[in-house]
């Protein structure tokens, strides 16, 4: 790609500086007091253009990862793969990042691994190498805050105006030097409403496997921006019936209604400014595994025994391919293992549940269990009214439960009755 930069002013371009994070200008104007380049990229510039809310400020600069940590003593310097600088406001981080060179030269070959797939990505390079080696054009302007002028070494500018999600170079070429490009094309189209270039359609069969070559920590990252995108359904609609969606969730089957529901919700929870957290939403994706695996191992073993293997087992599983946090993985053992409790409605019980810290999460994973299809949409409805209920009504509620509740039920006989409503839903 040989093409002039183009350099936009401000009434060219229209991006309103007030509408730049001031901390991100306060750590470009001290690089640049410092003797160094720096400038706003990436996400920000894009989004800014677009008329839309930034989620973070990425800044480029000529300066060293060491040379930043001079400049901002608070800095911390983070990764290895691909080594930046964060610098902190408060609970805000800016992103600081060298510039890099590009394609792998001949004598940094060892960057590279057979498969073409980028191994080390710190070799420093100039503004406009670091243009070439982004992603995608959209993502490859910068805006200068001091001069409030924008600049585009890759056609960014024309794709952003033509909604076009394009690679920057050969399509194949950079999704095997990172195959998680993939996974970031499918956001930023879903996210940006945007289409996917046929070129990156055309790659995603062949190229979903090497997505099993990308440790399972940066894995969780990304799925973890899709999930929590606001466009997360639209995401998953897209990979669902890929092989991207076998090479990151093997254990959850291309059509599950249940997945596309809790999507669907989490987005709207997100519009609405509602707190999210990925983990509900991995709990989502591994429920079907989870179940078969508790239904094969509540043959011959006691229910929260059967739980605990089941999500032990399930949870293993994934964990090979994308590597799920404890926090995370407690999260959704505690969800998975409260449905059981949620649906068997012992008033004895219920004060107990309502307390749990997971109650809400598990509450709602209940709910939406019943508007895909399976026989708990009467058990989502009565912790429903319960909690709508004032205290009298409650005491009515358990005392109802008390009344059609069996003498006392025996051990093994509750899955048996749950089996046999079945049918009803
Ligand atoms: P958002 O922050 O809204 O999710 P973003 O485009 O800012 O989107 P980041 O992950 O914050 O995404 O990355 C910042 C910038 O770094 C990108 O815009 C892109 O220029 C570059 N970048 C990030 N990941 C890659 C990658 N895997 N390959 C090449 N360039 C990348
Ligand atoms: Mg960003």
């Amino acid at each position: 790609m040989t093409q002039q930069a183009r350099y936009l002013n401000a009434a060219e371009h229209g991006l309103i500086r007030d509408e730049v994070d001031p901390n991100a200008i306060d750590v470009v104007e001290r690089l640049e007091d410092a003797g160094f380049q720096a400038f706003l990229v990436g996400g920000c510039v894009r989004d800014l253009l677009l008329g839309a809310h930034p989620k973070d400020f990425d800044v480029a600069t000529s300066a060293t990862p060491e040379q930043v940590k001079r400049v901002f003593r608070r800095a911390r310097l983070v990764g290895r793969r691909f080594r930046i600088a964060h610098v902190r406001y408060g609970r805000h981080i800016i992103e600081v990042s060298t510039f890099r060179k590009g394609q792998a030269e001949e004598e940094d070959e060892r960057r590279l691994a057979d498969s073409g797939l980028i191994l080390r990505d710190n070799v420093w390079g100039t503004l406009d190498e670091d243009a070439f080696r982004r992603d995608f054009t959209i993502n490859a302007l910068y805006y200068d805050p001091q001069h409030e002028e924008i600049i585009d070494f890759v056609g960014g500018l024309d794709d952003l105006e033509h909604q076009r999600l394009r690679f920057i170079g050969d399509t194949e070429t950079r999704l095997r030097e990172d195959p998680v490009r993939l996974l970031r094309a499918v956001r930023f189209q879903a996210k940006l409403g945007f289409t996917l270039d046929p070129e990156i359609e055309a790659a995603v069969p062949e190229l979903a496997e090497h997505l099993r070559e990308i440790p399972p920590a940066r894995l969780f990252d990304e799925v973890c921006k899709i999930f929590v995108s606001g466009r997360s359904e639209a995401a998953w609609n897209y990979l669902a019936p890929t092989r991207v969606r076998w090479a990151l969730f093997p254990c959850c089957p291309p059509d599950d209604p249940l997945v596309t529901l809790a999507m669907r919700n989490t987005d709207r929870r997100i519009a609405d400014d509602k707190p999210v957290t990925p983990g509900f939403l991995f709990a989502v994706v591994m429920w079907r595994d989870f179940q078969a695996r508790f239904d094969a191992h509540a043959q011959n073993r006691k229910p929260a025994e059967a739980r605990a293997a089941a999500a032990g087992e399930t949870l293993a599983e994934q964990q090979q391919i994308i590597a799920i946090p404890r926090r995370f993985s407690q999260f959704i053992r505690d969800v998975w293992g409260l449905q059981h409790r949620l649906e068997a409605l012992r008033p004895r019980t219920v004060a107990g549940l309502m307390e749990h810290e997971r109650f809400r999460a598990a509450y709602d994973f209940l709910v939406l269990r019943g508007e895909a299809g399976e026989p708990v949409a009467e058990a989502a409805d009565w912790w429903t009214r319960y909690q709508d209920a004032d205290h009298d009504a409650r005491e009515a509620m358990l005392d109802e439960l008390r009344g059609s509740a069996e003498p006392e039920q025996k051990k093994g006989r509750r899955r048996k009755r749950r089996r046999r409503k079945k049918p009803e839903g």
